[in-house]
Formats: C-alpha cells, sequence, structure tokens
C-alpha cells in the first residue's frame, strides 16, 4: 500500500452504516437519521446481516439484541470472530436495559448501546463518534503495516501476507512465487552519493518495483534495508521470472548514475524467484530461504539478473 491509498482512506467517500433490526419500524426510525451522511444498509435477521457485513465491511453495525432465529449477541460474536468484519464498531440497540446482557455485549466485543425509544441526538451523536473512532484506527491500522521511507508494505505486513497467500494457494491448488529483489553495490552507492541521495534512490527503486506487480493479490514490501520481497499467489514459475525480469529492466530504466558500480553506469537490482504448489506439509519459510539462494546466485553470476527455482 502506498501513502495515497493510505490518504484515500482518510477521506475515502462516505461511511457506511448497516442497521440490523427484524423490526422493518424500527428500520425506518433509524434509516433518516444516517442516510444523507452515510450509506445506509439494512438487514432484518442475523444470516442476512452477516451477509451484508462480508460484502459491504461497514464501519458502524446497529444491531438489535432482540431478535427470532439469531439473536443479536450470535450476530456480534461471529461478526467478531470473521477477520474479515471483525473491525466493524457494532452498537447495540435494545428495549429495555438490562445490565447483564450489556455486560455480555461489551465481552463479545460491542463499543456502545442505544436504548429504544430511540432519541435522535443521543443516536446520531454515539453512532457519529464511534465512526470517527473506527476510521481512525483504520488509518492507524493502516500506517503501522507500512514502511515510511517508501510508502511499501513493510516487513510486518508481508510476515502477515504471506500465511494468508500461502492458504490461499493451498485451496485452490495453484502455484505461489515468491521474488527477493536487493540492489546491487548499495553500500558503494551510499559512500559516493551519501545516505540522503541513498534514501532517494530507495524511493525510486520501490515505485519502479511496485509498478510491475500490479494484481489485485501481488504484494510487493520492504524487507528491510536495500532488500525488497515480492508475494507473487497464483503465479507459476515462468510468470513471476518474467515478472523480476520486468523489475529489474525498470529499476535499469531509471537511469539513476551510480559510478561506482562495478557492472553498471546505473544502479542495478538483482532477483532471486521460488515457486512452489504450496502443501500443508511445506512452510512458506522454505521458500523464502529458497529465493534469497536464487538471489545470491544471480548476485555470484554478475548481478543486474534473475536466478530462479520451481520446487
Ligand atoms: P550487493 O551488490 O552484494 O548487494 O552489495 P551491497 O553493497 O548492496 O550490499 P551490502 O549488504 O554490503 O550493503 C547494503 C547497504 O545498504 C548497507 C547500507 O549502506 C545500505 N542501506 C541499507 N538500508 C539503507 C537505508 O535505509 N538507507 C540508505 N541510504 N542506505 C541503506
Ligand atoms: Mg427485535
Ligand atoms: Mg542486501
Ligand atoms: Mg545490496
Amino acid at each position: 500500500m502506498l501513502d495515497s491509498e493510505v490518504l484515500s482512506l482518510a477521506d475515502d467517500n462516505k461511511g457506511k452504516i448497516l442497521i440490523v433490526d427484524d423490526q422493518p419500524l424500527n428500520i425506518k426510525i433509524l434509516h433518516p437519521l444516517f442516510h444523507q451522511e452515510f450509506d445506509v444498509y439494512m438487514a432484518t435477521g442475523g444470516k442476512q446481516a452477516i451477509e451484508v457485513c462480508q460484502k459491504v465491511k461497514p464501519d458502524v453495525i446497529l444491531l438489535d439484541i432482540e431478535m427470532p432465529g439469531m439473536s443479536g449477541l450470535q450476530v456480534c460474536e461471529e461478526i467478531k470472530n470473521n477477520p474479515i468484519t471483525a473491525n466493524a464498531a457494532v452498537v447495540f440497540v435494545t428495549a429495555h436495559f438490562d445490565e447483564e446482557l450489556e455486560v455480555k455485549g461489551f465481552q463479545l466485543g460491542a463499543v456502545d448501546f442505544i436504548h429504544k425509544p430511540i432519541n435522535s441526538i443521543i443516536t446520531t451523536t454515539r453512532v457519529k463518534n464511534q465512526f470517527l473512532l473506527k476510521r481512525q484506527s483504520d488509518i492507524l491500522r493502516a500506517i503501522a503495516l507500512l514502511d515510511s521511507l517508501t510508502g511499501l508494505a513493510n516487513r510486518r505486513q508481508f510476515e502477515r501476507s504471506l500465511p494468508e497467500s500461502w492458504r490461499h494457494c493451498i485451496r485452490h491448488n495453484k502455484p505461489l512465487s515468491l521474488v527477493m529483489l536487493d540492489v546491487d553495490f548499495f553500500k558503494r552507492y551510499n559512500d559516493t552519493y551519501g545516505h540522503q541521495e541513498g534514501d532517494n534512490c530507495l524511493r525510486s527503486v520501490a515505485q519502479a518495483i511496485y509498478g510491475i506487480a500490479m494484481r489485485p493479490y501481488d504484494l510487493v514490501a520492504r524487507y528491510g534495508g536495500e532488500e525488497f520481497v515480492c508475494i507473487l499467489p497464483d503465479t507459476d514459475s515462468e510468470g513471476a521470472v518474467s515478472i523480476a525480469q520486468k523489475m529489474v529492466q525498470a529499476v535499469q530504466a531509471l537511469a539513476i548514475e551510480h559510478t561506482d558500480s562495478s557492472i553498471s553506469s546505473t544502479v542495478t537490482i538483482s532477483a532471486g524467484v521460488a515457486t512452489i504448489l504450496p502443501t500443508l506439509d511445506e512452510t512458506w519459510e522454505q521458500v523464502l530461504k529458497e529465493a534469497d539462494m536464487q538471489l545470491y546466485e544471480a548476485k555470484a553470476a554478475g548481478r543486474n539478473q534473475v536466478k530462479g527455482i520451481a520446487l
């Protein structure tokens, strides 16, 4: 994720509110309070609420507790247990004050309670407060997973994403490729041009690499120092090597002067690719190690090139 994407999170058009109540009349009362400022979604049962929730990922859920079939508490529990929906702020709406019930609701992850009959000022103020808190924590979460120098995903984000991509590829019986990239003779670059220019160079290299891996599930991260790593799910060895080659070419095309490089007059990178059809028997750590070994091979073979292995 680049900085611009975090910013777009900040002023992302409209907030989303999901109103859940088995009585359409109650939805009718709540809807007008929010429909101008928010995109409002509605559900009249627990199962439907969970479906809508997974699809639209609302910021705030106004959740009736007393519903036939699945109760609001059960809905809340399911929403909080699913990582896709867990960040939604759940505000319970309840007909009468019941301390024990409220304790249970908070324990299940709700953030507030509103009591019927609905008071419009209390309800809108509480919901807007929860909405703002939720959006702020979205932004903080996104920033915590970004590398501050390059704006790419950071290593933590990479380490979170890789097991997910791994599981995805096992489920769909698809190959997974990892690409490790490293700037050639970068110590000499710093020694020649200074650390500040070194940082600028890393930013440009990051942009060039990022521009190549364009599929929605590709991830490009700064692994550390002058090293980058890409996760390419559903990508076979041939495809991944070709992407890595394009990355090497994209960095060369930047034509950043590097007079002290032994292999070129401009900044170059080397890349190692490892591809595997993931199974439960292997681990992604192994594949990362193989990609790193291929990178080492690319360095040894003269740098500014790609080496790859299909495991
Ligand atoms: P090789 O071609 O074998 O990769 O040589 P190298 O000089 O690139 O590799 P080495 O690991 O010896 O040096 C990496 C250098 O990268 C060390 C440090 O000066 C530089 N470096 C690492 N992180 C940063 C950073 O955040 N900013 C800057 N400016 N330089 C960095
Ligand atoms: Mg009800
Ligand atoms: Mg290195
Ligand atoms: Mg290097």
